[in-house]
């Protein structure tokens, strides 16, 4: 019984950024609990590598190279899980970039950049997932906020825009969709160990911030969060929505 409320069989799983960190750890904890992966990157050699290395695990996965950021792209995608009989039941926003600079010194082709691949990839690809999922009555999608969904700190403005953003989409989401039996939830990760933080765990004075700060007193692993996306893309939270989960070593609390 209750593995049954988390099992994923028979279900496909979109997750965007997939190729790598976070969105690949996300990706093989829906594997693991049933769930067909449907790859996303723009990097289509790393995609594919990510695929084949899931595949051999025993994953049923599928690849979907597009840019999140670029509309016309996105909804072609669609259009082709569409022609091959791909409905997607779970998605699972992720895709995102870091870009760490004053305000003062920012050009706006940084900030909407980073805006657009944090925030403005979710409503697009959100939107073409729902468009699917509305008709169906059934559909979960989760996004990714951060610690900055609720806390700015210093030059990384436009991220904590974006990610502040997605708490509130989130809950737009299940404002409009929740009659149609579509749950729209949230994970805020603390810092975690992936590509996109190399620079900052190579800092001896941020490493060890991180681990002063943060109750656990050590940086996150990315396997760490499948299970909170296990939860919220099964049965077991269909009465959950419009909810950011913080797992985040319990940083959040003490900030
Ligand atoms: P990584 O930099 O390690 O990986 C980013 C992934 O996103 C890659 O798969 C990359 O694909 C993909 N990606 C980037 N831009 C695009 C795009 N325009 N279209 C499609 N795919 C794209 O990041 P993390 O795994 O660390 O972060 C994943 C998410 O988690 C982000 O939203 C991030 O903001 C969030 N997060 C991360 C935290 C952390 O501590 N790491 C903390 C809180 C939130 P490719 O390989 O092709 O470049």
């Amino acid at each position: 019984m209750t593995m049954k409320l988390f099992d994923l069989t028979g279900k496909t799983a979109l997750v965007t950024g997939s190729s790598r960190g976070l969105g690949r750890a996300f990706a093989e904890g829906l594997a693991q609990a049933g769930a067909r992966v449907v790859l996303n990157g723009v990097n289509a050699a790393r995609l594919a590598e990510a695929a084949a290395e899931m595949r051999a695990e025993g994953h049923d996965v599928l690849t979907a190279a597009f840019d999140v950021t670029d509309e016309p792209a996105v909804v072609a995608a669609f259009a082709g899980f569409d022609a091959d009989g791909i409905a997607i039941d779970i998605l699972l926003n992720n895709a995102g970039i870091q870009f760490r600079k004053p305000l003062l010194e920012l050009e706006t082709a940084d900030w909407q950049r980073v805006i657009d691949t944090n925030l403005t990839s979710a409503f697009l690809v959100g939107r073409e997932a729902a468009r699917r999922m509305v008709p169906r009555g059934a559909g979960k999608i989760i996004n990714i906020g951060s610690l900055t969904s609720e806390l700015a700190r210093a030059t990384v403005a436009p991220y904590t825009v974006a990610k502040g953003g997605i708490k509130m989409l989130t809950k737009a989401m299940a404002a409009e969709w929740a009659e149609h039996g579509i749950q729209a939830n949230a994970i805020g990760p603390g810092y975690m160990i992936t590509d996109m933080n190399e620079a900052l765990i190579s800092n001896p004075a941020f490493d060890a911030w991180v681990k002063g700060r943060t109750p656990a007193r050590r940086w996150g692993r990315p396997e760490e969060l499948a299970g909170t996306a296990i939860f919220l893309a099964s049965a077991a939270s269909d009465y959950v929505n419009g909810q950011i989960i913080y797992a985040d070593g319990g940083m959040i609390s003490v900030l």
